[in-house]
């Protein structure tokens, strides 16, 4: 049998099998007219906070704009300090700085790629005012620690749940969450690739706060309290309805979706236990793993050559991330980018992540790790 051609995300596959839903869904949008705000919206978002057991879902045009808009909801001051990870996608970082906050930037733990509780600690000023742990590759980060510090210093948590959907965290009393629903708020993105993702740009913001949902609603729509009264200064950020109604689809695949997922991880790390130069992401177990990215970490072998070695047999492979927020040059000249991360360093120079999607098929999957073997024997 020939094998199919092997993606990062195989979106054109998981489209094929939902099709008639996802095509009926969009055109009942058609046929209503109902593109901003309309029913489908609604639906989507009742259903997905019922989803994520959050009391509320405020949907939003994309993940960056959740976290900007929760930022703006929190009343931070420009100067005030919000500690996040340097070993994140841009967009936790970059919002930070749009609203004239300070990023500071914490170093990780290297098993879990989240927030290290410790590093956390020490970097709490007078000045902090939030914490943004992020779900990195779609594992929980440490959440009982980072809430119990966040609790203590009385300082904000906001979660960047971009790539953990459907992720849960259990404390130790036994309570098990959804990640998302545990900081003061929630951020999530629905960019294609994401483990929810719609067929454009879309997020949500989620709270258990009333005033703080309240405020959240009043921004991402200009800030309106009642048509054309508008309060406070605020975006135009919206989810559309065509999203939605791709969305409302979609997220009944969901645990479908990462119970795939997590059949490729298994059948990964099978193949790679105890490699002495593979290191497989590691599963705490407090965590629901829902691996939107399969990462592994390289112990003494070339890394970028073995993302060109499966090039060249067409298996794609992705750096996430190569450059570090602390080191991006949007960062050079602000105060806290000077900080020293070896962890972080380190782990942009190791990591590297093999294709992660829900049709990846055995033969693919054999084909993956017979040459990521064949160049790491070498
Ligand atoms: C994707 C992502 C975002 C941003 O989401 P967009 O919808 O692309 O704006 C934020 N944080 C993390 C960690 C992400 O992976």
């Amino acid at each position: 049998m020939i094998m199919r051609a092997i993606q990062m995300v195989d979106l054109k596959q998981q489209y094929a099998k939902i099709k008639s839903q996802i095509d009926a869904g969009i055109q009942e949008v058609l046929d209503t007219a109902t593109f901003i705000n309309g029913p489908a919206v609604q639906a989507f978002s009742d259903e997905f906070a019922r989803y994520l057991g959050s009391r509320h879902v405020i949907p939003c045009a994309n993940g960056t704009d959740a976290l900007q808009i929760a930022m703006m909801a929190l009343g931070l001051e420009p100067g005030d300090e919000v500690i996040t990870p340097s070993f994140t996608y841009i967009a936790t970082t970059e919002v930070v700085a749009l609203l004239k906050l300070k990023p500071v930037f914490v170093e990780v733990d290297p098993k879990t790629f989240c927030l290290d509780p410790v590093a956390l600690e020490a970097a709490i000023t007078p000045r902090t005012k939030a914490i943004v742990p992020v779900h990195l590759y779609g594992q929980a980060a440490p959440m009982e620690q980072i809430l119990d510090i966040a609790r203590r210093h009385n300082i904000y948590v906001i979660e960047d749940n971009a790539q953990a959907i459907g992720a849960t965290y259990t404390f130790s009393n036994g309570t098990t969450r959804k990640t998302g629903t545990m900081g003061t708020v929630g951020c999530t993105s629905f960019f294609p690739s994401k483990n929810l993702g719609c067929y454009g740009d879309g997020g949500a913001i989620c709270t258990e706060d009333d005033a703080l949902a309240e405020k959240m609603r009043m921004i991402a729509n200009h800030g309106q309290s009642k048509r054309y009264y508008h309060d406070v200064v605020g975006c135009n950020s919206r989810l559309d309805a065509i999203q939605a109604a791709i969305l409302r689809v979609k997220l009944k695949e969901l645990d479908g979706y990462i119970a795939a997922r997590r059949k490729a991880a298994d059948f990964y790390d099978a193949a790679f236990a105890g490699h002495p130069a593979i290191r497989t992401p590691y599963r705490a177990d407090y965590a629901h793993h829902v691996f939107h990215q399969y990462t592994l970490q390289l112990e003494g072998k070339d890394r970028d050559g073995l993302n060109a070695f499966l090039a060249t047999h067409e298996i794609p492979s992705m750096i996430y991330y190569p450059v570090p927020g602390h080191r991006q040059k949007m960062f050079s000249a602000a105060p806290g980018s000077e900080v020293n991360l070896a962890i972080t360093d380190q782990l942009t120079k190791k990591v590297i992540s093999l294709p992660m999607h829900t049709e990846l098929d055995e033969q693919q999957l054999f084909h993956i790790v017979t040459k990521v073997l064949e160049f790491t024997h070498l």
